[in-house]
């Protein structure tokens, strides 16, 4: 089985070799530039000090400043990171922000540390990135088990350090500290946007849909809220590391969402059976969405799957294998880099407005998501229909052929892209998609 950082190699690979992009281009894309190992001493509430290890990996900034969240989780290894960060230089790619990728992972529980000993470790990893990273060079973010508080200390100690007001160099700050409207539930709300384009184009009635969400952190649990409260569509079945809660009738947001800040888990919500992880992946829904950690939809499970779509709110959930097998079956795949950029296109927004001082409402923040999502989704499914290739293929050759043709014209490489997406600078959020729908093209071969 290939780890995260070969997956994501190998996309790499196929994505260059379908553009026939030229040697020294497609060696560039597939290693990170930068990368830094970090290893930060913390003093810990019973006095002793622990050592942590952390990274930042730097994968590419050709488009513009390497751009990517924070992980902190006690699996975190260096391939992971390298993966993560090379996925977020294709997911700005994509939907086509001035950004670079990169990532940043810090090996530890967070749920194993008092708030005092987070706050250490988040200040002390902060102090050992800080001479690599800047708000023209690198912007950090939130990530799994990191949030706006974690962001604020880490800017704070960056202000600390260089003794100036640079609220641009973390992004997912808290609103008083200059953090973006509409950050919070950004990912979540970039993906509703991509299923309402994607229900459009393969014909499913979202209102009378059902859905499963496995995971229930940030991404998860807006996604909860938002596809029941933007189109009505039922939510049958939820789970977290802890397991899963189902019922038929649909599971009611806030009566789940207090009983998992009253429990800590969703597990045992009133009314509701239980079903594992594994079970609720193979629930017989209209739209599942993977919102946890990489590799869940394998080999051994994707056959089992019965929704129509997939809308992968994580990064990186489904393995090669499965994306082979999800293709067969005529199973339409939302890929990670499109459906889950709103985060960092919210990011954006965010550096946008610390650059300039300024203040954007929510519906200004939420109309822009629209726009930058429903466009990128509509160069992935049109790259998909002319090339006739799957969405997440067709997701890695619009980023890789944009990627590419900023490496050419800076002058690291040599050569031209041919088969680049058409972007005429308009906005085509209201335009419909043209060509013909990658899964009957899919059905048709089989
Ligand atoms: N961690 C998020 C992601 O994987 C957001 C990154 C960002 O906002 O820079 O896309």
């Amino acid at each position: 089985m290939l780890n995260p950082f070969q997956i994501s190699q190998a996309q790499i690979d196929e994505a260059a070799e379908r553009l026939g992009l030229p040697d020294d281009v497609h060696q560039l894309v597939r290693e990170p530039m930068r990368e830094v190992h970090v290893r930060i001493p913390v003093k810990m509430d019973d006095g002793t000090i622990r050592i942590f290890t952390g990274f930042r990996v730097q994968h590419n900034w050709a488009r513009g400043p390497a751009k990517g969240g924070i992980r902190f989780h006690p699996e975190e290894t260096v391939d992971t990171v390298r993966a993560l960060a090379t996925w977020m230089t294709l997911k700005t790619a994509v939907v086509d922000l001035p950004l670079g990728g990169g990532k940043g992972g810090v090996i530890c529980d967070p749920r194993a540390l008092s708030a005092g000993e987070l706050e250490r470790l988040s200040r002390g990893y902060m102090r050992a990135i800080a001479s690599v990273i800047g708000p023209e060079f690198d912007v950090p973010a939130p990530d799994v088990y990191t949030n706006p508080q974690i962001m604020a200390w880490m800017m704070d100690e960056y202000e600390t350090i260089v003794q100036r007001r640079v609220p641009g160099i973390i992004t997912g700050k808290p609103i008083d500290l200059g953090g973006s409207y509409g950050r919070e539930d950004a990912t979540a709300r970039g993906a509703m946007f991509t299923i309402r384009e994607a229900a459009k184009a393969i014909g499913i009635d979202l209102s009378s849909a059902t859905a499963a969400i496995q995971g229930y952190g940030n991404a998860g649990a807006f996604a909860h809220h938002l596809v029941t409260t933007m189109f009505g569509t039922r939510v049958v079945a939820v789970s977290d590391s802890k397991g899963g809660v189902y019922h038929p009738d649909g599971l009611d947001f806030n009566k789940l969402h207090r009983h998992k800040e009253k429990t800590g888990s969703v597990v045992g919500f009133p009314g509701a059976k239980p079903i594992t992880n594994e079970k609720l992946l193979e629930a017989s829904v209209d739209i599942l969405m993977p919102s946890a950690l990489e590799g869940v939809l394998t080999q051994q499970n994707a056959g089992k799957v019965r929704a129509k779509m997939v809308a992968e709110l994580a990064n990186g959930p489904t393995t090669p294998e499965a994306d082979k097998i999800f293709h067969k079956n005529g199973i339409f795949v939302i890929p990670d880099i499109l459906c889950n950029a709103g985060g960092v296109t919210v990011s954006y927004f965010e550096q946008v407005q610390n650059a300039s001082n300024d203040r954007w409402t929510t519906e200004y923040v939420h109309e822009r998501l629209d726009g930058v999502m429903t466009n990128a989704f509509r160069d992935v499914f049109g790259m998909a229909a002319k090339e006739g290739v799957h969405m997440r293929l067709a997701a890695q050759m619009v980023a890789v052929s944009r990627i590419a043709a900023a490496c050419i014209a800076r002058g690291w490489v040599t050569g031209s892209v041919t088969k680049a997406p058409k972007s005429n600078g308009t906005s085509r959020a209201s335009a419909k998609p043209k060509g013909r729908s990658p899964k009957r093209k899919a059905r048709a071969g089989r």
